[in-house]
C-alpha cells in the first residue's frame, strides 16, 4: 500500500464515508512543485519522494504540514543525515528566561472554528501546561497580541484533505506564530476531542521546536518505505532521555502521521518536553 501522509491519511480514511473525494494520488499530485524547489529541499534532508511536497499559501508544505515559503527554502543548510533515536528539536527553541506565556488565538463563529475544535485547542493547552513547563500556553480573544494565531485553512485546502500546518521558531527565540489548522477534523473526520487535540498539539509542538518523532524512518507511522527525512537543514537534535528508536505503538503526538486517535502525552514526549523547556 502507498505510503499515506499526514495530511492526506484522514483524507484516505474520509473516502471510506465519502464516496465523491478524490485518492491520495490526486491529492499529492494537484500541484506541480518545481525541480528547483524539489532539489533544494533534497539537498537540506528532506524526503521529497516518499512525501511530495504540496504548494500551499505562498510557499509549500513539506513534510505533510511544514510550511516553508521560497524564503525559507532558500535559506535552508544542507542537511545531514542523523542516528535512529526518539525525540529531536530544531537547533532554535523558544527563549523563556525561566517562564513564558505563549498566547494563542483561533477564531470562533461561521468563518472561524466550531465549539467542538476550539475543545480540543483547549485540551491540548491543558495537555501542555500540565507538565509545568518553563512555557504555558493561554487562549486569548483577540489576534492582536497573540503569539500564535490559528487560522481556518482555504476551503481548497480542507477539501483537498490538508489538516494542519505550521513552522518552526524564529532564530531570535520566538514560537512560530501561525497554525493553518482546519476545521472540519469534527464535522468531516468525526474525530474526538482527544483526536483533535493531537493535531493542534503537533503543530503547537512544531512552533516550539518539536521535529517528527520518526523523521529518521517516516514509514513508522505513515507506511510505505523506509525514508529519513533527514536535519531538514533546520536541525534535528537528540533529546537525552528519550528511548532510541520510535514505534507506533508509542503513540507520540510527533509521530509524522496521524490516524486520527488521540495520542496524550506518553513518558518519552514528557520527558522531551521537560528536557527543551
Ligand atoms: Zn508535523
Amino acid at each position: 500500500m502507498r505510503k499515506t501522509s499526514y495530511l492526506a491519511s484522514l483524507a484516505v480514511a474520509a473516502c471510506m464515508l465519502f464516496a465523491s473525494c478524490s485518492n491520495e494520488t490526486d491529492v499529492v499530485n494537484q500541484d506541480e512543485v518545481s525541480d528547483a524547489v524539489l532539489s533544494a529541499l533534497t539537498n537540506a534532508g528532506f524526503d521529497v519522494v516518499n512525501q511530495a511536497p504540496l504548494k500551499f499559501e505562498n510557499g509549500y508544505l513539506v513534510e505533510g504540514d511544514i510550511y516553508l515559503t521560497d524564503a525559507d527554502i532558500a535559506s535552508l543548510r544542507v542537511g545531514n543525515r542523523l542516528p535512529v533515536e526518539e525525540q529531536y528539536s530544531t537547533d532554535n527553541l523558544v527563549s523563556t528566561t525561566g517562564s513564558r506565556v505563549i498566547t494563542i488565538y483561533a477564531p470562533t463563529g461561521r468563518k472561524g472554528y466550531s465549539a467542538g475544535m476550539i475543545a480540543g485547542l483547549d485540551l491540548a493547552i491543558a495537555r501542555y501546561n500540565a507538565e509545568n513547563l518553563e512555557v504555558s500556553f493561554q487562549r486569548v480573544s483577540s489576534s492582536n497580541s497573540a503569539d500564535i494565531v490559528m487560522t481556518r485553512l482555504s476551503k481548497r485546502d480542507e477539501r483537498r484533505g490538508v489538516l494542519g500546518s505550521a513552522g518552526f521558531p524564529t532564530s531570535s527565540g520566538d514560537p512560530y506564530g501561525e497554525i493553518k489548522m482546519s476545521g472540519i477534523l469534527e464535522s468531516s473526520y468525526g474525530l474526538s476531542t482527544g483526536g483533535i487535540a493531537t493535531i493542534i498539539g503537533h503543530e503547537m509542538g512544531h512552533c516550539i521546536g518539536f521535529r517528527h518523532t520518526d523523521f529518521f524512518d517516516r514509514s513508522i507511522s505513515c507506511g510505505g518505505g523506509t525514508a529519513n527525512e533527514g536535519d531538514g537543514g533546520v536541525g534535528a537534535n537528540y533529546i537525552p532521555g528519550t528511548d532510541a528508536g520510535a514505534s507506533l505503538s508509542d503513540k507520540s503526538w510527533m509521530l509524522a502521521c496521524t490516524d486520527g486517535s488521540d495520542r496524550p502525552f506518553n513518558n518519552d514526549d514528557k520527558t522531551a518536553l521537560d528536557y527543551l523547556y
